[in-house]
Formats: structure tokens, sequence, C-alpha cells
């Protein structure tokens, strides 16, 4: 209840019903103090940053940095050189691919990515083997939904460039075993893009213990604000790497003739970044710490199982996915009913579910559905959320078993 009292929108109604929030895999909702760390940067430090020799640009500038470092720590990059800010995971990774990619990427070569991938790490990937004639190869997943591990064995190849895979599945909650993989990888040139956008803020990440040499994740499923996401690279890699955008503050010098480029991070952050965003971001990262990470995980995974207990004993439902590590994701269907008549009949009682192919069709072909219902949790989320839920599921059943 503390905690919950931290997220002012959770005290709302929906069609008149309190509202309970189910759907954190999409979007966490935001802490006082990150809504207050953005009020405050706007009525207090707003300026332009790098640019101006003036009081005011000099300290939005320090906060930046000083968000970049508190970035470093909290996944224990080496450096802060490593942490690029971006608009998102999904920018996070296009950069990627349109940089390392671009210049690493040729006729022949192939990039393989898991069937259980967001679009974000599928599409960029595609896109740019298309321009430069790379194959993109899909690693399969057991019907329980884990990554097969023979399989990505067996395409593991001396023409493999890149592997690209999620640390944990937005649509059925696995928390792959990316370590292992990773470590496997290693018998290759190819280097490795974890998507985190589900990890970070759920579980502990630590990139140099994981190994990876990009991992990628968005401020706003970490109870920071929209706009922001994260990208580290390895430092050797990011000293290779051309720049993805051109623009003010990304270069050394410019002339008609020729121009360089600064390093990075700067290389990677061309025209003014979302600075209160940023700064407030670094609000959700103290937040988090104060609670917890291993004590987020702990509560997300109760309330899982809880979940669990509860689905299993409903006839006519199936939870989708039984993998051995799991996170605080369940996505479920019910017999002759569709997804999105069970999230509209939840909605009607204030509950927040999302319904659809979560952005990950490739997965619901291989596991012959169209869609499936999700609850996603977070810190704030208790055992009365799932008593209201299993209620609403009742009244589903009602109206479709009647
Ligand atoms: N990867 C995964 C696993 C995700 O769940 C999401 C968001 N649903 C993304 C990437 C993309 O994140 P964003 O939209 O914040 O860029």
């Amino acid at each position: 209840e503390i905690i919950k009292s931290d997220f002012p929108i959770l005290d709302i109604c929906i069609r008149g019903k309190p509202l309970v929030y189910l759907d954190n895999a999409a979007t966490t909702q935001k802490p006082k103090r990150v809504i207050e760390a953005t009020t405050n940067y706007y009525e207090t430090q707003n300026a332009n940053i790098r640019r101006g020799l003036h009081e005011l640009s000099e300290f939005s500038s320090s906060l930046y940095d000083e968000t970049r470092k508190k970035t470093q720590k909290f996944i224990n990059a080496q450096s802060s050189n490593e942490i690029i800010f971006t608009k998102g995971c999904t920018e996070a990774i296009n950069l990627v691919a349109n940089s390392y990619g671009r210049i690493n990427f040729k006729h022949g070569d192939e990039v393989l990515v898991s069937e259980m991938e967001h679009h974000s790490n599928i599409v960029p990937w595609q896109m740019i083997c298309e321009q430069t004639g790379t194959k993109l190869t899909p690693i399969h997943i057991t019907d329980d939904g884990e990554i097969d591990i023979e399989d990505f064995k067996n395409k593991l190849s001396e023409k493999t460039r890149l592997v690209a895979l999620t640390h944990i599945s937005n649509a059925l909650g696995t928390i792959n075993p990316v370590h292992e993989l990773i470590e496997l990888t290693r018998k290759t040139d190819a280097v490795v893009l974890i998507d985190g956008a589900q990890a970070v803020g759920h579980i502990p990440v630590d990139v140099q213990e994981l190994d990876a040499d990009f991992y990628a994740f968005s401020a706003h499923k970490m109870y920071g604000p929209t706009g922001v996401g994260v990208l580290y690279g390895k430092k050797h890699l990011l000293e290779q790497m051309p720049p993805y955008q051109g623009g003010g503050d990304m270069i050394e010098t410019v002339s008609f003739e020729k121009t360089t480029y600064a390093p990075s991070p700067r290389r990677f952050e061309g025209g003014t970044p979302n600075i209160a965003g940023v700064i407030a971001f670094a609000s959700a990262i103290d937040y988090l710490e104060r609670i917890g990470i291993e004590n987020i995980h702990a509560h997300e995974t109760a309330l899982t199982q809880k979940l669990h207990e509860i689905l299993s004993e409903e006839k006519f439902t199936r939870i989708i996915g039984n993998p051995k590590l799991k996170s605080g994701i369940v996505s479920f269907v019910m017999e002759g009913v569709h997804p999105h008549d069970i999230g509209t009949i939840l909605d009607t009682e204030g509950i927040a579910i999302r319904a659809g192919h979560h952005c990950c069709m490739p997965l619901m072909k291989r596991l012959n559905l169209s869609s499936t219902a999700r609850v996603s949790f977070a810190i704030y989320n208790n055992e009365n959320d799932i008593t209201v839920f299993a209620n609403a599921i009742h009244k589903v059943k009602e109206i479709f078993y009647p």
C-alpha cells in the first residue's frame, strides 16, 4: 500500500471502478518523484545542454551527465561513455542495425533472432539485412516457450555476424538464459545484442557479467518517462561504429570538405535530446534502487505464481508457455473467447490488461494463435489486484459459458 501511494494514477477510477493496472509490460506507471523531477526541471532547470556557457546550461548538462553515470552503475557498465541515450529501446536497436550492421554485414552473412522476439528486435534487422544481402534466420523455440538451445547451436556458424535476443519475452514472460547463450556465441566472431526492455527494472542486470556486446532498454517500462531509452555498447565496438544520425552535438569539426565526429556517446546523440526525460529517469533509478531489484523480482514472482494457481484451476483457460524461468508476465487464452473480448470485459471492471499479438506476430504464428490476453505485473500490484482480476474472469465466463 505504501508503494501504491507513491503512484498518483493508481488512485483514479476507470468506468467508476478503482483502476487495477495490469498492463505494465506495455508501460509502467510513474511514481510522484519522477513526475516531480520532470516538473522541477521545467520550472527551475530548463536550458539546452552542452551548448550554453551560462550557469543554467552547465547545470542541466551536469544533471544529464549524472544520469548517464547513474545508468552506467545501474547496469554495471565499465564506463559511462558506453551509455547512449535514445528515445527508446526501439531506437537503440535501430541504431545498432544502421550503424554496426551497415559496416559489418555483407552478402552471405547471417543474423540470428529468436522466434519470440518483439517486432522491434526483428524488423530493424530485416531492414538492414535486405540492404546488405544478409540472411535473417529465426532460432526456433520449444512448445514450452523457451529458446531451443540445440537449434541455436546448430545455426551458429562462421557466417553469423550478430545474434539478437530478448532477455525476457514480453508475450510469454520467459527469462532467457542469455549468459549461456552469449557464451555459446563466443565460439564465433558474432556479436550479441540483448533486448532488455522487459528485464531492466524487474531482474538484476549486469552487462559485464552477461558479457553482452549491446544491451537495449526503455525508461518508460521501468517507472521512468516516455521518450527515453538506453543503448549500452562495449567501448571497442562503439569506437568503430559510424554515426547513426547527423546533426548538432555529434561532431568535432564540420566543413564542406570533411566532417569529423565526436567520440561515443556524443557521436550517437545528435540534436537536442529529451533532457527533461533523461533527468527524470535518474529519479526512477533512485526509486528502483531504494526498493531493491531483488525485492521487486521476488514480489513479482510471488504474484505470478498466485495468478498461475488461479488460472490453472479455471476450466476453459490455458496459460501460454511453460518456461522454467519466468518473470511477472502471464499470457492466457480462453476457449471460444477472443482475447479482445476478455480485455473489453475486464476494462468495464476498471482492469487494464493487454490483448493482441503483443508485437510478436512470428511468435503467435509459431504457437498457432492469433492473439492472447496478457497480465503483466509491477511493484505496486498486490494480491487484491489478482482477486479483482479473478472475479472479472468469472464475469467473462458467465457471459461466454452461461
Ligand atoms: N522489446 C520488447 C521485448 C518490448 O516489450 C518492447 C515494448 N513492448 C520493445 C522492445 C520496444 O520498446 P519501446 O516501444 O519502448 O521502444
